[in-house]
């Protein structure tokens, strides 16, 4: 791109979630100009929506240290490092008040939706890289805006596209129709409402990540209390050692423990695990309960209310003019794609990563946070501050830094299948692990292979 034609022009930001805000405090601290677009009402919309579940990483893995330092002159109380927030505590104790700070350089209500090059649709080649993007908005007023920028920093999550029950990727024959008994989110069962749906009834939780665990462990202690509430955990894959994630071997124990809590409400008797069910049919019973189908025939006893959480998806559709680089499984940039691919790696543990594996042959334009993942489960926000401090450092033309990407994840003690949110597209439960290549901090850039500069101790699954 021309950069004397575009450099008083802002970078873009889509999205006030963890990832953007902080893209945009690391874009400030190196001296430019962004504009963050967020579709909700307030910073952290996304977050806010699951606002009653308890994160698994403390405090201390959820700030950005750019943030920290915007924050810091305007009497941030910082929370308890080991502590460990609901998406809440996330939003309104971090997000909102980093939004605060960034004052007008935040926007809500503000839904992007088109990103192209100036005058040039995806097929132009002309003087492409010399012309800025086009950025089309729409506000929650109904007005429409087109904003020009000198780069695009896409960190809109994948929290809008939730997967579907069937088992193929798409919507089960009759899922559509039984919308009205059907939930695609953790419930939040601290509301009479969302309570009452579930209390002293039959629930099919579909999906094996960290939300289904959530979800199986919340219908089982209320299962303590009102009589007759019941789970059916409907799972594609068969129960192994790996199933309920990595326990005690996870580095994150408050994640290890979710697992453990979803494996007690099925040791409990309070959930029915259902394997090997690949959901092809919601069919609806007289009485209105629905009954699960599998694609070799099976039939479930029918349920009260279904479950779905089978993972969550990237939505590109925004992104149809631009000359994006995704891999074809993942949805991910394809630099980063092998190094997140749950059917290789579940230990939650990632190579550092930055601009480069996040770049695209569209010049300028880079998608991070949790949508940098595509439909891998593994993200954590540490990843997501790290992608954009390095972002930010090759926006600014800072290549030594924004080269020098270093990260060390917790492992989430388990060795192949799936591992965390949402069932990924893998389900055999074994894999070639994430063992191999072990996980390593690197500098990234380097004209070989590679100054080691730290390596994670291996945790449960990996051994040594
Ligand atoms: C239930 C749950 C628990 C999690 N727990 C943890 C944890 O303990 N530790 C951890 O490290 N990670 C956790 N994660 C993963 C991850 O860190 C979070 O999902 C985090 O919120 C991702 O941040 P993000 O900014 O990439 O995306 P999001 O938080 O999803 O933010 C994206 C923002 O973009 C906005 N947006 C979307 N589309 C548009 C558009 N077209 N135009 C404008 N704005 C748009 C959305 O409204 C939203 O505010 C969890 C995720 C979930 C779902």
């Amino acid at each position: 791109m021309n950069a004397t034609a575009t450099e008083h022009l802002p970078v873009v930001v889509v999205g006030a979630g963890p990832a953007g805000l902080a893209a945009a405090a690391h874009l400030v601290e190196r001296g430019l100009e962004p504009l963050v677009l967020e579709a909700g009402a307030r910073a952290g919309a996304a977050v806010r929506e699951w606002a009653h579940v308890r994160l698994f990483s403390p405090w201390s893995e959820v700030t950005d240290p750019a943030a920290e330092k915007l924050l810091a002159p305007t009497g941030w109380a910082k929370p308890d490092p080991a502590a460990y927030p609901t998406g809440g505590d996330w939003a309104d104790r971090y997000l909102q008040p980093l939004a605060d700070v960034l004052g007008a350089r935040v926007r809500t209500g503000a839904r992007v939706t088109g990103v192209s090059r100036a005058g040039r649709d995806r097929i132009v080649d002309a003087d492409r890289e010399a012309q800025p993007f086009a950025v089309h908005v729409t506000y929650a007023d109904g007005r429409e805006e087109r904003i020009l920028a000198r780069a695009v920093v896409d960190a809109s999550g994948t929290w809008a596209l939730p997967g579907p029950a069937g088992a193929d990727g798409l919507p089960a024959l009759g899922e559509r129709a039984a919308a009205d008994r059907i939930s695609y989110r953790v419930p939040d069962l601290t509301d009479p409402t969302t309570r009452a749906r579930y209390a002293g009834r039959r629930t099919a939780v579909i999906g094996s990540g960290a939300s289904a665990f959530t979800a199986l462990a919340s219908l089982a202690a209320l299962a303590r209390e009102e009589a007759g509430t019941k789970a059916l955990w409907v799972l594609r894959r068969g129960l192994t050692g790996s199933t309920f994630g990595g326990g005690s071997a996870d580095q994150l124990p408050a994640r290890g423990a979710l697992g453990l809590a979803a494996k007690a409400a099925v040791d409990d008797g309070h959930a029915d695990a259902v394997t090997g069910f690949r959901t092809q049919a919601i069919e609806r019973a007289a009485d209105g309960r629905l009954v699960l189908v599998a694609e070799d025939g099976r039939r479930l006893d029918p349920v009260d209310e279904v479950i779905v959480l089978t993972g969550l998806r990237p939505d590109h559709s925004f992104l149809g003019e631009l000359r994006l680089g995704l891999d074809d499984r993942l949805q991910a940039p394809v630099e980063l794609a092998p190094l997140i691919d749950p059917n290789q790696h579940s230990c939650g543990t990632v190579y550092p990563h930055g601009h480069r594996e996040l770049s695209h042959p569209e010049q300028g334009v880079y998608l991070v946070g949790m949508k940098s993942y595509g439909r891998a489960p593994t993200f954590l926000a540490l990843t997501g501050y790290e992608q954009v401090r390095s972002v930010a450092a090759a926006l600014a033309g800072d290549l030594d830094s924004a080269d020098r990407v270093e990260l060390t994840l917790p492992e989430t003690g388990v060795c192949g299948g799936s591992g965390l949110y949402d069932a990924p597209a893998t389900e055999s439960g074994d894999s070639a692990g994430c063992c191999a290549p072990a996980p390593r901090l690197v500098q990234l850039g380097a004209p070989t292979a590679l100054p080691l500069v730290t390596e994670p101790s291996t945790g449960g699954c990996c051994g040594s």
